[in-house]
């Protein structure tokens, strides 16, 4: 079970409920991916398990990729993969997928890979357990915004309240992934947001974290691109971020800009509303690229 950069709770969420419906038919399974999970995610049942794989030892009958559009986002995993597993499985609704497997199911009408799972335990038969059900119910939620966001469709709400039925705990999902903030987490908050920036129309609004201003585990358990996103004239919202010589970025539209294409020009991808890449450089000239881009997307 083989997961993508930086983990979230839709490829993680999966890659587990998968592997251990898989276990209770006797599968032996190893879980992992090039980054650890986040702290933020270790409520998940089972996450203990995933590993940093920096390469693929031995041989595997099956390698699972899921929520997973191409191979860099492995960062080489998937083409070891394809000499270490008899057969490449890649399950996915993302739009740009590459389809790099031996198997490829891509739904890009999934609201998350979470539903595809779901629906694919419910082929197999699979007992879907309350670790499994809680596993599928936080990669439903987050990838729809807790249920907020454009892709949310009746299927959704269909397999969480399945999910639920088969003991996900809505409750304690939501108080995992967003109430377990320290005081002084709270605070940085409220720095944070001070540095969020608004173009002169209104349209974009941005938030560019210089290196060290935050730690990365606060990065990581705060979704900050949605803070410049709420803002009611925002059309598409970006946060930026220094990672060594590097800067990442989020963009968020809200339907009427496809953040996707404008993603694709600096080499990454995502969904017509999230999208990200990550481009070399220092912050403020990738701000201005970035901005550039996005003014050019958003301009009638
Ligand atoms: P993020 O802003 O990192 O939460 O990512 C939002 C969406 O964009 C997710 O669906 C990611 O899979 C996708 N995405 C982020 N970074 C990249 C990248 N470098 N290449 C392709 N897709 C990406
Ligand atoms: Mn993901
Ligand atoms: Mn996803």
């Amino acid at each position: 079970m083989l997961g993508h950069v930086h983990p979230d709770a839709d490829v993680l969420g999966t890659l587990l409920a998968l592997g251990l419906a898989l276990e209770a038919r006797g599968w032996r399974i190893v879980y992992g991916g090039p980054h650890p999970a986040p702290g933020a995610l270790g409520f998940l049942p089972g996450v203990e398990r995933y590993q940093v794989l920096k390469s693929l030892e031995g041989a595997f009958d099956v390698a699972v990729l899921t929520d997973c559009p191409n191979p860099g986002r492995t960062e080489g995993l998937i083409d070891q993969a394809k000499t270490a597993a008899s057969v490449v499985v890649n399950i996915d609704h993302h739009p740009d997928n590459r389809r790099y497997g031996h198997v490829n199911w891509i739904d890009t009408t999934a609201a998350a890979t979470g539903e595809m799972v779901y629906r694919l335990l419910v082929g197999l038969e699979a007992a879907i357990t309350a670790p499994i059900a809680t596993n599928l119910f936080t990669a439903v939620h987050t990838d729809t915004g807790s249920f907020r966001y454009s892709n949310v469709t009746p299927a959704t709400f269909q397999i969480a309240a399945d999910l639920v039925a088969a003991g996900a705990e809505p409750a304690v999902v939501s108080s995992a992934l967003y109430e377990r903030r320290g005081a002084g987490a709270l605070r940085m908050l409220g720095e944070t947001l001070s540095r969020i920036q608004v173009s002169e129309d209104g349209r974009v609004a941005w938030l560019a974290l210089p290196a060290g201003s935050v730690p990365e585990t606060f990065v990581e358990s705060e979704e900050l691109v949605n803070y410049p996103r709420s803002i009611d004239s925002v059309r598409v919202a970006c946060l930026l971020r220094v990672l060594g010589n590097s800067v990442k970025v989020s963009l968020r539209g809200k339907g009427d800009v496809d953040v996707q294409k404008i993603a694709a020009k600096f080499g990454g991808g995502g969904h017509p509303n999230a999208a990200g890449f990550t481009v070399p450089g220092a912050l403020e000239p990738v701000t201005r690229d970035v901005l550039a881009a996005v003014r050019a997307a958003v301009s009638p």
